[in-house]
């Protein structure tokens, strides 16, 4: 389900998260391509207007975590703001079906698969909550449908009100109403008829078996591959008759998942349930971020940001060992390093990533480097000029001075700081000459 909306979006992300940092109009750009993928997938335009700018809103104030890049951040930000527009109020699915026996109405057009849901629900709400359900066919049109139904029951193990010939629907209601107080019944299920396209002959009907019934729930069936004309049937059926809740069929299709984004802003009617297939057991509680993931194509939003992260890792690695190669190793490096250690935790995250640096740090002074170590060792780069951290060998020690007492510590950290530096820095080069099949090459695969 979902699969053009995915597409899109995970190529406009792919592009966004092998960034290292994003500009305005990056965010931008990316959000325009954002904008057209949800119209792409059938998302009404105030819509994805609305949803774009809000996105915008947040990714634009939003500080940017240190550890992810923006591209990531707005990621998040729009997997967020999916959620906000997708969920309702209360715990997904939940119906309102207390003091028995509770009305359920069904609504929808035909072949939107509103029978097809009335069973499935029927057999959730008998299987999961153990209710005592009967159903009721008002389709009197079509007598196939009242069979259809009835068949269905019998496949499930759930009842259906009796067929009487001549009967109309209000009469019909009326007496599954009584028929389900009396028979002990939890729940009794009304599936309405519908027609090709509405009209007011039918909506007059559902509305007065509306007022006869006064349901706990009207429930609108739509096919959720028709998009943007689910939407308005929604509004139709919404001003009409008033809904309490969507169903949205057929979502187990190659289809256009925008409609519930649509569905869900311009109605403001919670999606309770989605049809995924033809069989009595494809009901599924609507849960609004598992369908954000899908509609990211993501899945799971924190994967991607780890293996986002990833590879932005193995790239900056890449960059920094060409340098290291030619025998640069600088202080901006090390404090790369050392917040890199911060990061894995300590010590061994380093060692795997730098062969040789485990002997090293035997031989290093201030060995058992631990987080306050590491923490004030980084103090001690930040207090350095941007020209000494490029060039450490230019310290006179009155700067020394000046830059323990700035870190809060003393010139003999300074001065074991910038002896690992060196190290590290001869380290790197011993390596560097070592060619293209050297160590650090192989390591950094
Ligand atoms: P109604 O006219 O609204 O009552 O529609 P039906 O319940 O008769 O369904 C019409 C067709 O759609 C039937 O063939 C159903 O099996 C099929 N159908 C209903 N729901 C789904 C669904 O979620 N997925 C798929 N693939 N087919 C469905």
């Amino acid at each position: 389900m979902f699969e053009n909306l995915s597409e899109r979006l995970g190529g406009v992300f792919d592009r966004l998260t092998k960034q290292g940092a994003l500009s305005e109009d990056d965010v931008r750009t990316a959000l325009r391509e954002v904008r057209v993928a949800l119209l792409e997938a059938d998302v009404s335009l105030p819509v994805a207007r609305q949803f774009i700018k809000a996105v915008e809103k947040k990714a634009t104030g939003a500080a940017v975590t240190k550890s992810v890049t923006p591209g990531q951040q707005v990621v998040k930000i729009v997997h967020d703001e999916l959620i906000a527009v997708l969920a309702g109020e209360g715990e997904p699915g939940a119906l309102r079906i207390d003091s028995p026996p509770a009305p359920i109405l069904m609504v929808g057009l035909q072949g939107g698969g509103k029978t097809t849901t009335t069973a499935k629900l029927a057999r959730r709400l008998k299987e999961r909550d153990h209710k005592k359900v009967l159903m009721a066919s008002l389709d009197v049109n079509r007598p196939a449908a009242m069979e259809q139904l009835e068949i269905l029951g019998k496949q499930i193990g759930v009842d259906t009100l009796p067929i009487v010939k001549g009967e109309d629907p209000v009469a019909i209601a009326k007496r599954a109403k009584t028929q389900a107080a009396l028979g002990g019944y939890d729940v009794y299920m009304l599936d309405t008829a519908g027609r090709l396209s509405i009209d007011e002959e039918l909506m007059a009907q559902v509305e007065a078996v509306r007022d006869v019934a006064n349901p706990r729930e009207t429930l609108l069936v739509v096919d959720g591959l028709t998009g943007q004309d689910a939407v308005h049937t929604a509004e139709n059926f919404d001003s009409r008759i008033g809904i309490t809740g969507v169903v949205l069929t057929r979502m187990d299709g190659d289809g256009r998942g925008g409609a519930a984004l649509s569905m869900r802003a311009v109605t403001g009617k919670p999606i309770k349930f989605v049809g995924l297939g033809e069989k009595m057991d494809a009901l599924e509680t609507f849960e609004p971020d598992r369908v954000a993931g899908r509609i990211l194509g993501m899945g799971d939003i924190v994967a991607l940001v780890e293996k986002a992260q990833a590879t932005l890792e193995a790239e900056q690695a890449e960059r920094m060992m060409k340098r290291f190669t030619k025998g640069q190793f600088n202080m901006n490096d090390l404090k790369m390093q050392l917040e890199q250690m911060l990061k894995m935790g300590g010590m061994e995250g380093m060692m795997s990533m730098l062969p040789g640096a485990a002997k090293m740090a035997k031989q290093m002074d201030g060995a058992g480097i631990d987080d306050r170590m590491l923490k004030q060792q980084i103090a001690l780069i930040n207090s350095m000029t941007k020209k000494e951290r490029a060039n450490p060998q230019i310290l006179q020690a009155s700067r020394k001075k000046r830059i323990a007492a700035g870190a809060g510590m003393d010139v003999s950290d300074l001065n074991k700081l910038l002896k690992m530096q060196r190290q590290m820095s001869d380290m790197m080069k011993k390596m560097g000459k070592m060619g293209k099949g050297g160590m650090l090459k192989q390591a950094m695969k």
